[in-house]
């Protein structure tokens, strides 16, 4: 096991907790696998997200105080946004043709569809202010009027009211609310919250800034505190990785656990979403497997296919282990530095702000979920439907917390936005945990790809 390289390590670890996950439901250890396994991937996690918000600090203070060209660090910002912003925006116009061609809220037994359509239109009557998408009318078709629509259980609207609460939080509070909540008014606070991450980015540059406009003899104590620092949580992320393979081994033995009792319950979780997911899958895998090589290929033509996935797996896999960009930062950092050869200048102003609002994933999965469940219920949206699920979307996933289940919660808002039901979320739920560890894949991804062009263009990506 000494010899293999870590990322065919974390692959074992991650299979052998599929497994393993399966023998212990059908063998009814779920319980000593929740109690005594479970608990070592939690652990994981929390050493991730610690080392996390300390690492983003100091790198990208040591980053941007050590850059002497102001101008660079402005191009290289603009850069950065320019290209997050279209590998956004063609994830959603990818996820959405897909989900046009495919068709698969279509696949759902007919006659579910035409009940969905009237619970659909029972919503619109009971909400003031909102009208029927498509402008037809089925509840009083003489054929449909005897058919009961269900309502939905207790537990799905208390699933639904609680994420409402927490997409509310986000939303309310005008146009520019983004740009106030950027600006942090207490830095402890910001600094104890793994959802304020974009404030500590912005005290973080701010801070750099400000001790590259200082004179040397000033700030040379701190600059080498900040160093020093960065170079110790940086070692933590090394030593952690070592035993990455086993704690992955327990994350994914804990997760399946968590889903279902028996493997059967796993089947049928997915067998009624099976069209919704393998869209989705097939949506975000192109982005892995074509788009971003393809990408990486035009700008940087020396990386090729085979080694692109192999500087950045170690990522992509922890990725999926912990459904959680922030918690895979510090190794996307490690892998693009180390193995893709990007500059720590570029990869510690980059990728924070990439796990932060970079989330093509999520916006192709948003775009997908929403159509998808437009279908199922026999709504046609227009096109300036979809043009504004484009937008939504987009916002949507900008606005999304790089920790799990983020991605759900924002759907709200996107469903909102053209008029559908918000408690649909509760349909998607189900299946939503590992499409989430998915997502985050190509999240990560998305980072890496754009650092390592940032790099490029600015002469900072070293031959590796
Ligand atoms: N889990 C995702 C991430 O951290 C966000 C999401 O829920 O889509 O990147």
């Amino acid at each position: 096991m000494k010899k293999l390289p870590i990322h065919v390590k974390i692959m074992i670890g991650l299979v052998a907790g599929v497994i393993y996950a399966f023998i212990s439901s059908s063998l009814g250890w779920n319980n000593f696998t929740i109690n005594w396994i479970d608990p070592f991937g939690q652990i994981f996690i929390r050493m991730l997200k610690y080392i996390a918000v300390p690492l983003v600090l100091f790198s990208i203070i040591s980053g941007i105080s050590g850059l002497k060209d102001m101008s660079k660090l402005g191009r290289m910002g603009g850069k950065t946004l320019l290209f997050y912003m279209m590998t956004t925006v063609s994830a959603v116009l990818i996820g959405l043709l897909l989900v046009n061609t495919v068709k698969p809220g279509n696949m759902i037994d007919q006659d579910q569809r035409v009940k969905n359509r009237l619970q659909y239109e029972n919503w619109v009557a009971n909400t003031e202010g909102v009208e029927i998408l498509d402008g037809k009318n089925y509840t009083n078709d003489p054929l449909y009027s005897n058919i009961e629509v269900e309502e939905m259980t207790e537990e799905q609207l208390a699933l639904v009211a609680d994420k409402q609460k927490a997409a509310e939080e986000n939303k309310d509070g005008g146009p520019l609310k983004f740009l106030v909540d950027m600006v942090p008014q207490n830095i402890m606070l910001s600094l104890s919250n793994d959802k304020l991450m974009l404030q500590v980015i912005f005290f973080a540059i701010f801070c750099g800034i400000t001790m590259a406009m200082l004179p040397d003899e000033k700030v040379a104590g701190l600059s080498a505190f900040v160093d020093g620092a960065n170079a110790v949580f940086l070692k933590m992320v090394e030593i952690v990785m070592q035993a990455a393979p086993y704690f992955v081994f327990a994350l994914l033995a804990g997760v399946i656990a968590k889903m279902a009792d028996t493997p059967q319950e796993v089947f049928e979780i997915f067998k009624g979403l099976a069209s919704y997911s393998v869209t989705l899958v097939v949506g975000l895998a192109f982005l892995v497997a074509v788009f971003y090589p393809g990408v990486m290929r035009i700008f940087v033509p020396k990386m090729g296919y085979k080694k692109f996935f192999k500087n950045i797996s170690p990522a992509q896999f922890l990725a999926f282990s912990t459904s959680s960009s922030a918690a895979t930062l510090p190794v996307t950092m490690e892998c693009v530095e180390d193995n893709m050869g990007v500059s720590k200048n570029v990869s510690s102003f980059v990728l924070p702000i990439g796990a932060t609002v970079n989330m093509d994933g999520t916006s192709l999965y948003q775009a997908v979920a929403v159509i998808f469940m437009a279908q199922m219920h026999m709504v046609d949206l227009s096109f300036v439907q979809q043009l504004t699920i484009v937008l939504t979307a987009t916002l949507a996933s900008i606005g999304s917390a790089a920790v799990p289940s983020a991605g759900l919660i924002m759907m709200i808002v996107v469903l909102q936005s053209v008029g559908l039901n918000p408690a649909w979320i509760a349909i998607i739920f189900p299946v939503d945990r590992i499409l989430d560890m998915c997502r985050t894949v190509v999240n990560v991804t998305g980072d890496a790809t754009v650092s390592t062009i940032v790099a490029k263009s600015e002469g900072e990506l070293r031959e590796v």
